[in-house]
């Protein structure tokens, strides 16, 4: 199998370079864009399985590029966003981008989100019914929960927002995608609604619902969820 190849389109030359030999870390190859245009030519040439974005671009925004590729593309896209485009980043991943880095961020940290896209790609075709993490068992066929051998009993809602996480796993979800994706269109700025079922499928799921280890805050955007 070819090495997978990832687009990395930020105008910092460092920035660039330091994620260009991180890419390289994780035994794929890196195809460097300086611009969005640059950047949209290389992922329309050849088969690309990551895009690495920064958002502010000599050329355009971030978030119209995004955009424009979730036109023909549903490649996964790593957002990198510098503290002053913050609110850019809650609409990048609004228009279909599935993660972010905040700058400065680490070999790690990049790594780690790197590694959970590009398996997310990867395994899409295969997808199971059943979805298990730490003792739990999700059956998203049959609509049930279990923790070992005892059902855990979710309201439908509930169940809808846990399997929405679990579809998404590792990916940070904004408030409006899960409004859309469980409480349907139409319940924008209601998200009180979110916190309240979030704390409820935590009490039901986490071992420790006040520090949870699975369903996760991201302050300022959503939640992420972490088998
Ligand atoms: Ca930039």
């Amino acid at each position: 199998m070819n090495a997978p190849r990832v687009v990395i389109v930020e105008d910092d030359l460092q920035i660039r370079r330091f994620v260009r030999d991180a890419v390289a870390k994780a035994g794929c190859t890196a195809i460097e864009a300086g611009t969005g245009q640059q950047g949209l030519a290389a992922i329309a040439a050849e088969e690309t399985q990551l895009l690495i974005l920064d958002l502010g671009l000599p050329d355009m925004n971030g978030v119209d590029l995004i955009r424009e590729l979730r036109h023909w593309s549903a490649l996964p896209i790593l957002i990198l966003s510098a503290r002053t485009t913050e609110r850019d980043k809650v609409e990048a991943l609004d228009a279909g981008a599935d993660d972010y880095l905040t700058k400065p961020f680490g070999l790690g940290e990049l790594l780690a989100r790197m590694r959970v896209l590009l398996r997310r790609h990867g395994s899409d075709a295969t997808a199971s019914p059943l979805f298990q993490f730490a003792d739990i068992e999700v059956d998203l066929a049959h609509h049930s929960v279990r923790r070992g051998d005892t059902e855990i009993k979710l309201t439908q809602l509930e169940f809808r927002l846990l399997a929405t996480f679990v579809s998404n796993a590792g990916k940070v979800m904004t408030q409006r995608t899960l409004m859309n994706e469980v409480w349907g269109p139409g319940h924008v700025g209601q998200e009180h609604y979110l916190r309240i079922y979030v704390r409820r499928l935590r009490q039901k799921i986490e071992q420790n619902p006040i520090q949870p280890r699975h369903l996760l805050t991201e302050i300022g955007v959503g939640y992420r969820f972490q088998p």
